[in-house]
């Protein structure tokens, strides 16, 4: 048997299977193995077997029409033994309207239309992009990185977070549940008070690491290549990322940084269905991966994990105070830091964080709780997609909201699809009152909103996504904001009544730039912020021409 990963396409039709095949055969055989089966049946028996050999599936493309079981069908089961793989669907022209809508309710990657000639324009586009996501995902068994700990351990999960906002490719053991970890551990002579601990494909070993030393060891970047830039992006948010794509290939010499590691709040996201062009949804993972890479070919430098404390304007250029003490000097920045969410009042939850309790989607978090009963709270459309995405491991998953629906706050189509999860139950009218447990969420008592009498129910784990603050205090004074701390661009920033007292220049400010001048702020971070991914795209691709602008006038 070979170790190549494999392409499977199944179709009813032998000439059809046989077409897929040989297109298959002629463009992957050198680095994936080509399978076929003509039922669904035969496949999932493939599928099975693949399993038990340790093999690795990177993608299925099914018919929708077969007897005995529908491609959509075939697909979703693969799912559950093999949740990268990607999944296409091969459908008649005349079915595409079919297709498209199985396709959203099985969240599948792509369709695929017959004919596909020319297969160079048609088809391998297709798939080589599918399985540029798929490699990005991939870790061989046996291989590669590996981090240890505790699940409940506060420091395990900044570890796997930073890990899986990085998109690099680790396995996760649990030192209690895997008996291999144990194995590991020992013969690494690590002891039990130095967990977490990574282990590196060279047999190389880092105990209880920091995010910076994790991403040091991997050879990421910290360090500024050059003196002086043109625009420094603090946060590599959806605006940050846009802004470095358009800042670089607009000829600026172009900074990005973020404290975490690039994505943003978009990065967490488990599916955006709405960003234009990407007609199936596609993973924050995903499209963070793809501007990273766009924005790094076209020249722009990405330091991730570097905390920006602080910015001053001295001698007619911006400074960037870094957390580890160093400076950047740039003539302008782009403020692009975003929200954050706020700690849940709720007694408890402080002791928790990190120990069952999790802020935003927590992607890296979900398969530890698959068959446990788990607590969405809120009711945005950033708690919907966390609810979805907990669903495919929890057993259960209850969203609480204060309203007594979600029809205000929530998108309609995550709406219907949350009523189509039997394992998404929705409690309305409810709240978190207190968070119990021994070193890890064991039990949550939950309330009635008007109501003092609290049930207390046993659950894994609490997942927050209300109360949403901008991240804006590293900005100088002289950077106006509103009441909440959201930063005042243009013409919101000429209606503050302190605007005069602080604005100096002989011309109005441009349309994103604060009360500094020369400071930019885009997306999440700005007053009046539509908190949509395209709009900070969009914001982020237009302060590039308006710092062009800036850097003319001075
Ligand atoms: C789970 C989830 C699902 C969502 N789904 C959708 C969707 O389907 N469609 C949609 O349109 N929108 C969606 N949104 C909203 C969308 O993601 C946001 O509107 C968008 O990410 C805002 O982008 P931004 O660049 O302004 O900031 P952010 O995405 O908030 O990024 C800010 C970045 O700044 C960094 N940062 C903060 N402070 C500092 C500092 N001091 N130094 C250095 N770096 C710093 C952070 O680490 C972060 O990476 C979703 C949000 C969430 C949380």
């Amino acid at each position: 048997m070979t170790n190549k990963p494999v392409l499977m396409v199944v179709d009813d039709d032998p000439q059809v299977l046989a077409a897929v095949r040989r297109d298959l055969r002629s463009h992957y055989r050198d680095h994936y193995a080509i399978m076929s089966a003509g039922s669904g049946a035969e496949a999932l028996t493939a599928v099975n077997e693949l399993k038990a050999r340790g093999s690795s599936l990177a993608m299925v493309i099914s018919d929708q029409r077969m007897p005995g079981m529908l491609g959509v069908e075939l697909l979703t089961q693969v799912r559950a033994t093999y949740p990268t793989a990607r999944r296409v669907l091969l459908t008649a022209y005349s079915e595409i309207d079919a297709a498209v809508r199985a396709i959203n309710e099985a969240h599948l990657d792509h369709y695929l239309s017959k004919p596909w000639d020319p297969p160079d324009e048609r088809l391998f586009p297709v798939v080589d992009d599918l399985l540029d996501g798929w490699l990005a995902e991939y870790l061989p068994e046996a291989k590669g990185l590996r981090l240890i700990g505790h699940q409940w351990s506060p420091r395990s999960h900044a570890i796997k977070d930073f890990l899986a906002s990085s998109l690099v490719p680790y396995r996760w053991l649990d030192i209690t549940r895997d008996a291999e970890a144990r194995r590991l551990v020992e013969a690494a002579g690590v002891a039990e008070h130095d967990l977490p601990v990574l282990l590196f494909e060279d047999g190389s070993v880092l105990c209880n690491p920091e995010p910076r030393q994790v991403a040091e060891r991997l050879g990421h970047p910290l360090s500024a290549a050059f003196e002086v830039y043109d625009l420094v992006i603090v946060g590599a948010g959806p605006a940050g990322l846009a802004a470095a794509v358009y800042g670089a290939s607009e000829g600026l010499q172009t900074l990005l940084l973020d404290r975490h590691a690039p994505g943003g709040q978009a990065g967490s996201s488990s599916r955006i269905e709405n960003y234009l062009g990407f007609p199936n949804g596609v993973s924050g993972s995903e499209l963070t991966r793809r501007a990273i890479a766009q924005a790094q070919r076209l020249g722009s430098e990405v330091l991730a994990p570097l905390e920006v404390t602080g910015a001053f304007v001295e001698g007619g250029y911006k400074h960037v105070t870094l957390a580890d003490g160093r400076e950047l000097v740039t003539r302008t920045v782009l403020a692009s830091t975003g929200m954050a969410y706020r700690e849940h009042p709720a007694a408890g939850v402080a002791d928790f964080t990190g120990a069952g309790v999790y802020y935003g989607a927590a992607v890296a978090e979900a398969p530890a709780f698959a068959g446990r009963r788990v607590l969405v709270v809120g009711g945005g459309n950033s708690a919907g997609q966390g609810a979805m995405h907990l669903a495919r491991y929890a057993e259960e998953v209850h969203v609480v909201v204060r309203r007594d629906h979600l029809r205000d706050t929530m998108s309609q189509y995550l709406i219907e699809q949350i009523q189509k999860t039997p394992n998404i139950h929705l409690r309305t009218r409810t709240e978190v009152e207190r968070v119990e447990g021994d070193g890890r969420v064991e039990r949550i008592a939950l309330a009635c909103v008007g109501d003092d009498s609290a049930r207390v129910e046993a659950f894994d784990a609490m997942f927050v996504f209300i109360g949403t603050r901008p991240q804006s205090e590293w900005l100088p004074a002289g950077v106006l904001r509103d009441e909440k701390g959201f930063v005042l661009t243009g013409r919101d920033l000429m209606a503050s009544p302190d605007f005069p007292k602080v604005w100096k220049e002989p011309r109005e400010p441009l349309p994103l730039e604060t009360s500094v001048p020369g400071v930019f702020a885009a997306g999440d971070i700005r007053g009046g912020a539509m908190n949509r991914v395209a709009s900070a795209v969009g914001e982020g691709a237009m302060v590039v021409r308006l710092a062009h602008e800036y850097l003319a006038l001075t």
